[in-house]
């Protein structure tokens, strides 16, 4: 997505460790006309799919879901974060390893919000080694619910996420892929 790439490109700053910091339009800072094209984008990607709930992770993927979530007449339920989980077999829970943060969090949805008959449509900011949106793929399957695809803001190409999840047959589709980011010039490229 042609939109995306140029800010990435102009507001995007490269820091060690592989890291896209993108904080002024996406995950501080919020551009809702930018994530307004995004979800119109999501939805014209995902339009074949009988999809009738978006999940995502608290905190980054909530902003750019409820702007998506508009498109598709779904409602949003977003997986929390937790220090710890009380497991009284009313939630679903996963640990998931951050890549920014370097450390595990147990993450959880109700089981009210998660239903067998439910389509599902993963959405997120990131994604790199795909601990999350398997985190999140885990959870659906908890509840016997569908996964009909999966929506990223960025991609960093060369992360094994992307590869893995598209190689077990799942319908990836994000709207920027970061195949390379020089850490000492700042440059960023995009795949085609
Ligand atoms: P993964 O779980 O696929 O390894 O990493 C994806 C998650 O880590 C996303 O939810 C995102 O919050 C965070 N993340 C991974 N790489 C980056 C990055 O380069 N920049 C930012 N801002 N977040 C990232």
């Amino acid at each position: 997505m042609e939109l995306l790439e140029k800010r990435i490109q102009s507001d995007g700053i490269v820091k060690k460790g592989s890291v896209l910091k993108v904080d002024n339009f996406l995950n501080h800072q919020m551009d809702i006309a930018l994530f307004n094209e995004m979800g119109k984008e999501f939805k014209r990607l995902f339009k074949d799919r009988p999809i009738n709930k978006i999940l995502t992770i608290e905190a980054s993927g909530i902003g750019i879901a409820c702007v998506a979530a508009q498109y598709f007449q779904a409602p949003v339920v977003f997986a929390k974060k937790a220090q710890s989980i009380n497991i009284d077999g009313d939630v679903y829970s996963t640990r998931i390893e951050s890549f920014t943060h370097k450390r595990v969090y147990d993450v959880m949805v109700s089981k009210k919000y998660l239903r067998p008959e439910d389509h599902i449509l993963i959405l997120d900011d990131f994604l790199a080694n795909g601990c999350a949106v398997n985190g999140l793929i885990e959870l659906i399957e908890s509840a016997g619910a569908t996964v009909e695809g999966i929506g990223i803001a960025i991609e960093k190409g060369w992360q094994i996420g992307g590869k893995t999840l598209r190689e077990k047959g799942y319908q990836v589709e994000s709207l920027a892929i970061v195949e390379r980011m020089d850490e000492q010039t700042g440059e960023i490229f995009f795949r085609n």
